[in-house]
């Protein structure tokens, strides 16, 4: 038992976490990060079979902070992203009768000779043990894992947090990224908007006998989005949209009828398929938090919000929360203000909420536009699709969107 003093205690250890205890620890600041569960669970091969689409400006930020090199082998770059408007099978096979389609190719955003992929699929399970990795070898980060606080006390001038074992924490900030459900925001007593979509996403990786070209494809069917993933080694990663009702009975099917059941969905495009290892499922629910901040407590990552895996913009949502507050509490430290101060705090709301709610209600209206199979919203949708496809300086803004260099960028993300 004991007090130990730092700038700023992260409760959470998940990918927003780490990834903030490297990013502020970078910037000088002595960090540490509480984690409920032993760190090393994350480094199981079974803990997350998710992949991550990292978008262009959120790999600038993993490279500045030395974190690419362990992640680059094993990520698939996105050279393409197809949109069609229809099931896979529809779309491929002839005379099909998938109609609105949209075609981003990184080529039209090239920098002169230098084309660079719109973004990367990571495993989640590589990024997870390489930001471990990364954290054991910082002298300004501290692990308390496994560890949970049991109040969070703020005296005037700090946090004082205390730990089940009755070891205490003092900081100046406190930041939550303890995921969705989020006891400190709760603590903080900051309000949400929540709603489950009744769609789950059945998750798993393929190898494939014909070859995905680094193209991810996205098809909106009446079940919700089916997206592919180009992985190297010619696997792609697959995130299958369905009813939580239907999707529980897909994971439920012996592998072969599974199997069935995707290949009957996905047509030949790819050929033959096979499983390269677990089938996942994970609910997929909306929140957003009605602030950031209050004093001497932030909130990033699915703390703050959670959106639909839609178009891949959760952790990159996350990343650039990280980015923001990392060069908020840089200038105030320089300035010799207080880090936790309310009014520096207020910047980084300003800076990062109102962007992130109008992109979560954003994708929220495209869900449920494109989780239907109503023929005058199918017409719309289309009509709206084949105009982007049409329109160069449409498709570049949403490439650029879809690479996270909307907005005002934080420095870790600038080119
Ligand atoms: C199917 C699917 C596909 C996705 N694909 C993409 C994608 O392609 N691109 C993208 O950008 N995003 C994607 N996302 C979103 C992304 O996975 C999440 O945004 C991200 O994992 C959130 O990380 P986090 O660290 O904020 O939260 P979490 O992963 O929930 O981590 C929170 C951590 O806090 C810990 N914790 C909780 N309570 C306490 C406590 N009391 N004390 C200490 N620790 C605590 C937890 O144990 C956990 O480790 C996807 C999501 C899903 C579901």
């Amino acid at each position: 038992m004991g007090t130990q003093t730092c700038d700023i205690l992260i409760i959470g250890g998940g990918m927003a976490g780490s990834l903030a205890a490297l990013a502020l620890a970078d910037a000088g600041f002595t960090c540490v990060l509480a984690e409920k569960f032993p760190l090393s669970n994350q480094k199981q091969p079974l803990f997350d079979g998710r992949t991550t689409a990292i978008a262009y400006a959120g790999q600038r930020l993993l490279d500045k902070l030395d974190l690419w090199a362990p992640l680059a082998k094993g990520a698939g770059p996105i050279e393409q992203i197809i949109v069609t408007d229809g099931r896979p099978k529809d779309r491929f096979r002839q005379g099909g009768t998938a109609s609105g389609f949209l075609h981003f190719d990184s080529k039209e955003i090239s920098d002169g000779d230098h084309t660079q992929p719109l973004g990367w699929i990571v495993e989640n399970r590589f990024m997870r043990a390489a930001f471990i990795d990364a954290m054991q070898q910082k002298e300004k980060i501290t692990l308390k894992a496994p560890a949970s606080w049991t109040r969070i006390v703020n005296e005037g001038g700090h946090q004082m947090v205390t730990f089940e074992n009755g070891d205490k924490v003092k900081a100046s900030l406190v930041i939550g990224a303890d995921g969705r459900p989020s006891p400190v925001r709760v603590h903080a007593g900051i309000r949400t908007s929540k709603w489950s979509y009744g769609q789950t996403g059945i998750v798993c990786t393929i190898s494939s006998a014909r070859d995905h070209h680094n193209i991810a494809q996205e098809f909106f069917t009446p079940g919700g989005p089916f997206a592919v993933l180009p992985l190297p080694q010619q696997r792609a990663s697959l995130v299958w949209t369905e009813t939580t009702a239907m999707a529980k009975a897909i994971v439920s099917l012996p592998e072969p009828e599974l199997m069935h059941h995707l290949e009957n969905n996905f047509g030949p495009y790819l050929g033959e398929l096979k499983l390269a290892g677990p089938v996942w499922a994970y609910p997929l629910s909306f929140l957003m938090a009605e602030k950031f901040y209050t004093d001497r407590i932030a909130l990033i990552g699915d703390a703050a919000h959670g959106v639909h895996p839609i178009a891949g913009q959760g952790f990159n949502l996350g990343i650039k929360d990280i980015a923001a507050l990392r060069d908020v509490l840089h200038e105030a430290a320089l300035a010799g203000l207080d880090i936790g101060h309310g009014s520096v705090l207020e910047r980084y709301q300003r800076w990062r909420h109102f962007d992130t709610a109008a992109l979560a209600f954003g994708m929220d209206a495209l869900t449920r536009l494109f989780s239907t199979d109503n023929a005058a919203l199918h017409l719309a949708r289309s009509t709206g699709l084949g105009m982007v496809n049409k329109v160069a300086p449409l498709r570049k803004f949403f490439m650029r969107q879809a690479g996270g260099e909307a907005g005002d960028l934080p420095s870790l993300m600038r080119a």
